[in-house]
């Protein structure tokens, strides 16, 4: 795989990767930040829904004072029904705001109607029709409506404990509260019908207030036990002390009283208890509001813990999200660094590295000025270049050269025709040819008259140009295929390509009459005037060798030399 997409797909996972983790952790700090978001709100339920249920705690009070009366009722006491119905209406408004479905309260809007229609009739009778069983089944009726709306308390207790476990027996505890002021409310409410007839306490009236005391006393352990810090709290210490001494001792007092009161044999008629429905309600029901003050610290507290609760659950969200954006942001910026400082210097420096061992020097790398090893290797890579090119140029140098040397070995320095050495490898070639593909094979040597004389007369030099001039003259005579070579001093030697012996001896006749018609101009301005003298051989056959065809052209220049020069002679 090529390096650009393994480097690319090891970034993708590693991307992947990252991300994957990294929305992990952020989708579970979400979601707790969610639920805590949705806890607070159910708090608040669990407050309204508190609240709601105090309410219609509070409205049996009233309902039972306007029971207990005359008919019709005094108007402070149906006053005092109206305003704490009203206070009930806008407590369920509330909650019914906060829930998310509108039916939830359904139940306990019917409960209520039907239970304040029940309290409205025998309210509409005079006294002496209110049965004691009737009176009975309107208080359980509004005994029954608290339930109902604790059942939203619970349900939003649920909610708000699945978010913060923490707190969860604050709300119990609190949600205790609230069920201690109803059973406090109860046992205010068992003794509103003896109250109101000024009759003594029933057998079951008496059972019931001991067991409603027993629970009483039960709710209280239950709250005063210390589970958790929360429940160390001030303000929670402090409403838990007011609730003991104003309910648990003032409360409990005026019920005792009452207790007495419809024991003792002296009191008997209308002044069996010194007081009236009302003025019990007066005096009894503020003693209860310490258990809400319980309640609502408790609430408080709850809310405290949430509201931080919730605050942490933010900051770690925050924290989260920061954490992902600095490890993507640098995992990205480690990626680009290696891409752009490793990766594409490295692909650069390979294509250089094959460009160099293909020979090809021809784009400049740059000179790095970086100082990492990246750079080192850049610039080593430079030397190794300029190193290659210099032993190209040195290799180039050599062949040259070789070459140069090899032509000068071959080639005579004066004339710049083969030498005698060179003639004698290309003429062993051509003997071989011949003999392969039997033909024959001639040689014409020739050698200039006189020369001896050119040299005495004119110099030296001037028999060196006539030597320069007589090669030209013969080689432009000669065809393609035609060697020509300098024998030695003056002398000269042909070898035509492969033909016989009268063929060889009229090339020799041509070239003779060559030389013989060419004025040679000297480099001073005289024109001279030379012959030569020739003798032609020619091989054939398998045994024919360059030593004896050399040997016998000799002896027919000899004879040519002999018989009066320029002339051509041949082998005999
Ligand atoms: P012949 O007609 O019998 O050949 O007479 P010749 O004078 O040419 O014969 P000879 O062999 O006596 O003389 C050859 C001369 O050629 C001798 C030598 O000085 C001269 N010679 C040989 N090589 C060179 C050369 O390279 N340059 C010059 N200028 N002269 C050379
Ligand atoms: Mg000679
Ligand atoms: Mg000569």
């Amino acid at each position: 795989m090529r390096l650009t997409r393994l480097f690319t797909l090891i970034s993708a996972i590693l991307a992947l990767l990252v991300c994957g983790v990294q929305g992990r952790s952020l989708w579970s700090e979400w979601r707790q930040y969610q639920s805590a978001e949705r806890g607070l709100q159910a708090l608040q339920l669990v407050e309204a829904s508190m609240r709601a249920a105090e309410k219609l705690s509070f409205e049996r009070g009233p309902s039972n004072a306007v029971m207990g009366d005359g008919y019709p009722a005094a108007a402070a006491k149906q006053e005092r029904l109206r305003s704490a119905r009203n206070d009930t209406n806008n407590a369920l408004r509330q909650l019914q705001q906060q829930l998310d479905q509108r039916d939830a309260t359904a139940a306990l809007d019917q409960a209520l109607r039907e239970a304040r229609r029940n309290v409205d009739q025998l309210a509409a009778q005079p006294p002496d029709g209110r049965t004691p069983a009737q009176l009975n089944s309107a208080v359980e009726r509004m005994y029954a409506l608290v339930p109902l709306a604790l059942d939203t308390v619970t349900a939003a207790t649920h909610a708000s404990e699945q978010a913060y476990p923490r707190i969860t027996r604050l709300l119990v505890k609190s949600r205790l509260a609230v069920e201690l002021r109803e059973y406090a409310g109860r046992l205010g409410s068992t003794l509103t019908v003896p109250l109101a007839t000024a009759q003594p306490l029933t057998r079951e009236q008496q059972e019931r207030l001991q067991f409603l005391r027993g629970r009483l006393e039960q709710l209280r352990q239950l709250i005063r036990m210390n589970s958790s810090e929360a429940d160390q709290a001030q303000a929670v210490q402090a409403a838990l002390a007011r609730m003991d001494s104003d309910y648990f001792a003032r409360g409990q007092q005026i019920i005792s009283a009452v207790e007495q009161a419809s024991s003792s044999p002296r009191a008997s008629g209308a002044q069996r208890y010194g007081m009236d429905t009302a003025q019990f309600a007066q005096r009894y029901v503020p003693t209860m509001a310490p258990i809400l003050a319980v309640r609502d610290a408790l609430l408080q507290e709850a809310q405290l813990q949430a509201h931080r609760e919730f605050q942490q659950a933010r900051h770690e969200l925050g924290w989260a999200m920061l954490n992902g954006a600095a490890i993507l942001m640098v995992l990205v910026a480690l990626l680009i660094i290696v891409r752009v400082r490793v990766v594409a210097p490295l692909l650069r420096a390979t294509r250089a590295v094959v460009r160099l061992g293909n020979g090809d020097f021809t784009a400049p790398s740059r000179i790095s000025r970086r100082k990492d090893e990246i750079g080192d290797m850049l610039r080593a890579l430079a030397t190794l270049r300029e190193n290659s090119m210099e032993r190209q140029r040195l290799e180039q140098e050599r062949a040259h050269l070789i070459e140069e040397l090899k032509t000068r070995a071959d080639t005579d320095y004066l004339t710049g025709i083969l030498n005698r050495r060179a003639f004698a490898t290309a003429g062993n070639l051509r003997l071989r040819g011949a003999r392969e593909k039997d033909e024959s094979l001639a040689v014409i040597l020739f050698d200039i008259d006189h020369f001896k004389s050119v040299n005495d007369c004119y110099g030296h030099d001037a028999g060196d140009q006539v030597l320069i001039r007589i090669a030209e003259v013969v080689r432009a005579t000669l065809r393609d295929g035609e060697i020509l070579a300098r024998y030695g001093g003056e002398e000269f030697v042909v070898m035509p390509s492969y033909c016989g012996l009268e063929a060889a001896r009229a090339l020799a006749e041509r070239l003779r009459v060559a030389i013989e018609q060419e004025p040679l101009t000297l480099s001073d301005g005289y024109i001279l005037r030379v012959t030569a003298s020739f003798g032609v051989a020619v091989a054939h056959g398998p045994h024919a060798a360059l030593d004896d065809l050399f040997h016998s052209a000799d002896l027919a220049l000899y004879r040519a030399k002999s018989q009066g020069r320029n002339r051509v002679e041949t082998q005999l």
